[in-house]
């Protein structure tokens, strides 16, 4: 399949602005802080994966930069336009950001054809028979083409995530975020899910993967952030940061999960 997605992604430019960039951001709910001073470039192309214990801030890391959540302090910018409240902004920004969730947030009541072209149809303005053969597509490459009519409670967990990235991919995004998409699977669907993941990676997409797949991350991820109590402690090669931690919480980390 890595052929056949070859256009979703351009491959990494070096004249480029990082695809992704925090500067010291800080983020606060209440009196809890959350993030602290989280500074990340991520260059065009380049595939990182993110991975801490239950609680760390990866989530609302991750959610800040398509600014599902708001950061009070530092700076992100996406593709060089930094996150404010300047609506205009934000619509640039979401176009070129897709998001897959561990919860799959289909929409029950439509078809996964439907799932799929909602939004090519009402934010894109695409025509319907055009986001149709591009939803097509996506569920080919995904290889679920025959589910399309069927309705998201019809089909199995790996399947709607399968779906869930389809969904993402038909609004042509530059950036691709993971938010432990297969943590709410079953054991015999994460390999259909991470399969499709690679793919996607092999074609060049700018990746933030949040996951706790060790096996994917050594394979697709060009580095591995390791984050804790809302710091990234650790940033370094798969081979760094899973062969010589610097820290005893990552080593206390890495012993709890491998
Ligand atoms: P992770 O994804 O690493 O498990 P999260 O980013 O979900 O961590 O959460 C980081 C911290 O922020 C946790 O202590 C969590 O309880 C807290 N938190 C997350 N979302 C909210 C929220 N909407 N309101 C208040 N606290 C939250
Ligand atoms: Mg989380």
């Amino acid at each position: 399949m890595s052929e056949t997605l070859d256009h979703v992604a351009s491959s990494a430019r070096t004249d480029a602005p990082p695809a992704i960039l925090l500067d010291k951001v800080n983020k606060w709910y209440g009196a809890l802080h959350v993030l602290r001073d989280v500074s990340l470039n991520v260059a065009l192309g380049e595939r990182v994966v993110v991975c801490g214990p239950s609680g760390s801030g990866k989530s609302t890391m991750i959610r800040c930069i398509n600014r599902l959540e708001t950061h009070q302090e530092g700076v992100i910018k996406v593709n060089g336009i930094e996150l404010s409240d300047d609506v205009k902004a934000l619509d640039d920004i979401r176009r070129e950001v897709g998001m897959v969730f561990q919860s799959f947030n289909l929409f029950p009541h439509l078809t996964i054809l439907e799932n799929c072209t909602l939004a090519p149809i009402w934010v894109r303005r695409m025509p319907k028979k055009e986001a149709e053969a591009l939803a097509m597509e996506y569920l080919t490459k995904v290889r679920i083409p025959e589910q399309a009519k069927k309705y998201p409670g019809q089909l199995s967990g790996g399947q709607q995530q399968r779906v869930a990235i389809a969904r993402a991919l038909c609004m042509k995004p530059k950036i691709m975020l993971f938010d432990e998409p297969t943590s709410a699977l079953d054991p015999e669907m994460i390999k259909e899910v991470l399969d499709t993941m690679v793919s996607l990676a092999e074609t060049g997409m700018t990746m933030i993967c949040v996951t706790h797949e060790m096996g994917f991350a050594r394979q697709v991820a060009d580095r591995v952030v390791f984050m804790d109590r809302g710091e990234i402690v650790e940033m370094g090669t798969p081979t760094q940061v899973f062969e010589t931690p610097q820290t005893e919480r990552l080593k206390l980390f890495l012993s709890q999960i491998l």
